[in-house]
């Protein structure tokens, strides 16, 4: 379930693995140090930029390593809160990165919270029922390479918009592991990618700015509680019970509720951290107040934080959004409980039911053009 390409991305290399493989070609150590810097945070284009190499070093390194592991498809701009990289990896399939801009009172969207939100595999294979990224299946786990060059990708995006002042990753506020994949299936991977993101001579991203978020893979979930980093961790619950979670997350017949939670306390427990138990609100299936107070109740004993999101439509696929005074309604029940809880008002494109749509629609024309005589 993975892709070994000619040459692995130099991004999915650690300060210690990259010594490594240089020294075996009879390259000082302090080199390794010196690409990453060019990489990330002087953020050079490619090889040829990074000036103070050797030129046989740079041509070297250019047969050793993939520096643009991912190509930019398309960039869709929303006039909401919600736009979208399409990115083709080297085998041709389609991946999308997000940026999520969360306004401000008072200030406009330039001014606005920014999120990424990352994909780490292509497909999924948990296959919850109102998901598009999980109607085809897994095809392939991301490498760490991959992932992390989603962000470059990101920044470099940045960088052309604004071009006097190159934006540093630093002026996002958040990276959510959310998009496409199940994040802990694809364990190893995700760790490498995130070490790197978080590391002084990689992006330097703070990992508590970083949430990963699973559908509720417990050996892993306590796994992650007895890493080192303190990531921050969103459970995609979307159920307050096993029968109504059932209905949409096959997961939940592998690990039940009364296996994911003690496994999501362990978490908290151990980083002291509140976790987000997220909940997408689905007509007729999970939005019921008796959810909402099973919900609140959950909520409470972990003392997790709730979002709630409302359903967006995926196209294919049957359900629906509850009306705006069901929403309220089931947020007034956890409100009542004094569960901390946020629900997602916003116009537009939502990232969790409608991620991975670009990236059908695109597989799609590509079909359809592939049948043309
Ligand atoms: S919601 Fe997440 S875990 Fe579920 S199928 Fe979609 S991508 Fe996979």
């Amino acid at each position: 379930m993975s892709f070994t390409p000619e040459r692995p991305p130099l991004h999915g290399e650690t300060l210690d693995s990259l010594t490594a493989r240089l020294a075996t070609a009879g390259v000082p150590a302090y080199r390794a140090r010196q690409v990453l810097e060019w990489t990330y945070k002087r953020r050079a284009a490619g090889w040829e930029a990074m000036t103070s190499l050797p030129r046989a070093l740079r041509a070297a390194l250019a047969e050793m390593f993939d520096f643009d592991p991912t190509t930019l498809l398309l960039n869709r701009e929303s006039a909401d809160v919600t736009d979208k990289l399409l990115l083709e990896l080297r085998d041709r399939l389609l991946i999308e990165t997000v940026i999520i801009r969360a306004p401000q009172e008072g200030v406009g969207l330039d001014h606005s919270r920014k999120t990424i939100c990352l994909s780490t595999q292509v497909g999924c294979a948990m296959g919850c029922r109102f998901c598009a990224s999980g109607l085809a299946g897994l095809k392939r786990h991301l490498s760490a390479g991959e992932i992390v060059h989603q962000l470059l990708q990101v920044c470099r995006r940045e960088d052309a918009r604004t071009p006097r002042a190159r934006s540093e990753l630093a002026s996002f506020d958040n990276i959510v592991v959310m998009g496409m994949g199940e994040p802990l299936h694809n364990y190893d991977e995700l760790l490498r990618a995130l070490t790197i993101v978080n590391a002084p001579w990689g992006l330097g991203f703070g990992a508590r700015r970083i949430t990963v978020s699973t559908s509720g893979l417990v050996p892993q979930i306590r796994r992650l509680a007895a890493e080192p980093l303190g990531f921050r961790l969103a459970i995609s619950l979307h159920g307050a019970t096993n029968e109504v979670r059932e209905q949409i997350m096959p997961i939940n017949r592998r690990w039940p509720l009364e296996e994911l939670l003690p496994a999501v306390r362990e978490f908290s427990d151990r980083h002291g951290r509140m976790v987000t138990l997220e909940f997408i609100l689905i007509e007729d299936i999970n939005d019921s107040l008796d959810q909402a107070a099973k919900l609140g109740g959950i909520a409470a004993g972990l003392h997790a934080h709730v979002n709630l999101i409302p359903y967006n439509t995926v196209a294919g696929l049957p359900w629906r959004r509850p009306s705006l005074t069901r929403q309220q309604r089931f947020l007034d029940v956890l409100e009542q409980r004094g569960v901390s809880v946020t629900l997602r008002r916003e116009k537009g494109h939502d990232i969790d039911a409608a991620c991975g749509q670009l990236r059908l629609q695109t597989e799609q024309a590509r079909a359809a053009a592939a049948t043309q005589p």
